[in-house]
């Protein structure tokens, strides 16, 4: 039988620390998504088999979520999507962003998985969580969803790479402006805007964010919201009465201002290798005043660079759809 070392932390630097000097390591949170890839052996010459996990549970603190009017929300990393779908604040002044972890995995996983997870999970194409497939994503020199069944994978952005982005919470909250304050593996601290946290495969295809070896996402800062700010998250998932990663989810939030659209962010996850922002349709709907026809443009402007494959032309029409529904919403 297969034995990995686990070790204990207290605080972020030793986490970090422990991390950096082992490249064999990795962080453990809730292991809902770490486990299931260690028990499977997923491997290959860019995706290590994992000898020593380092848990970040044990970090007091980690797991906490706070409200203040001045500085808007800060999460742990380690708050589970059930304590962040069900604390009062997320609910009242995030609407988004506690529609959004609800709409992630069954009650069971939510209770164990943390958003620090969530936000850095690995993909979930069939081919890399399947040992018989060496690609590009484990290090190899092909990628199966371009000539084999690639129905979920991306529309947009997809180079060398298909996967699209597993995270529900991920758009709600680009949408919301949020910030990663991240431990790195120098012992200091750096705070970075999530606009620019997931990388896609063009900067590496072996991973899907910015977070080198001992980096950790340490906490997350929602600034308050806008006076006049509306929001919406809607999610598509092929089986609608169980949990299943989204087909196309879209996260949206409208500034109102004299009756026009002062602000919008509108971002999308499902159907890019990172969550996916829609600038085109933020431009197409900034000081308007929204209508139907004015949803259905921005929409239609979000999708033109989309490039489907052979079984995912569909997402294109649910992604407008979705798109359209999400504004309206945000805009009532
Ligand atoms: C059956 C199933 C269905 C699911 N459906 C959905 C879904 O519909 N939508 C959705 O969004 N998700 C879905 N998920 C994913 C689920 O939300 C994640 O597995 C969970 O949130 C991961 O959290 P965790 O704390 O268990 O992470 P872990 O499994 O402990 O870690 C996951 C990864 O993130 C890294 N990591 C963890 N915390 C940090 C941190 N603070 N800093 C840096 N790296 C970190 C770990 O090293 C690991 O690589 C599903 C999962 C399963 C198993
Ligand atoms: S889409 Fe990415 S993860 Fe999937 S087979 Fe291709 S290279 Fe591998």
């Amino acid at each position: 039988m297969r034995t990995v070392k686990y070790t204990r932390t207290t605080n972020w630097k030793q986490a970090s620390s422990l991390l950096a000097k082992d490249p064999k390591s990795r962080a453990i949170a809730g292991g809902s998504d770490l486990l299931g890839m260690i028990k499977e052996g997923l491997q290959g010459k860019g995706l290590p088999r994992w000898e020593t996990i380092v848990d970040i549970r044990t970090i007091t603190g980690s797991d906490s979520i706070a409200y203040k009017d001045s500085d808007g929300l800060t999460i742990g990393a380690l708050a589970t999507l059930s304590a962040l779908e069900n604390h009062p604040d997320v609910q009242k002044r995030y609407p988004a962003l506690a529609k959004a972890a609800r709409a992630a995995a069954s009650p069971n996983i939510r209770n164990t998985g943390t958003i620090g997870g969530n936000l850095n999970q690995r993909p979930r194409c069939w081919y890399f969580r399947n040992t018989e497939f060496n690609c590009y994503k484990k290090g190899g020199d092909f990628c199966f969803a371009v000539t084999g069944s690639n129905s979920y994978h991306a529309i947009l952005n997809g180079e060398l790479c298909y996967i699209v982005h597993p995270s529900d919470t991920a758009p709600a909250l680009i949408a919301l402006g949020a910030s990663a304050v991240i431990s790195t593996a120098s012992g200091s601290e750096k705070t970075v805007p999530f606009d620019s946290y997931f990388t896609g495969p063009r900067v590496d295809v072996l991973r899907e964010n910015i977070l080198a070896q001992g980096d950790l996402l340490k906490e997350i800062h929602i600034p308050p919201p806008k006076a006049g700010a509306g929001m919406s998250f809607l999610k598509a998932q092929r089986r609608g009465e169980t949990y299943d990663f989204a087909l196309a989810n879209v996260a949206t939030v409208i500034v109102k201002k004299d009756g026009k659209a002062d602000d919008a962010r509108i971002v999308l996850s499902g159907v890019a290798p990172t969550p996916y922002r829609a600038t085109a349709a933020e431009d197409a709907i900034k000081g308007q005043a929204i209508t139907t026809e004015v949803a259905q443009a921005a929409a239609d402007r979000a999708l033109l660079q989309a490039r489907p494959m052979t079984d995912n032309a569909y997402k294109v029409t649910l992604a407008k759809n979705l798109i359209v529904r999400s504004i309206m919403e945000a805009w009532a």
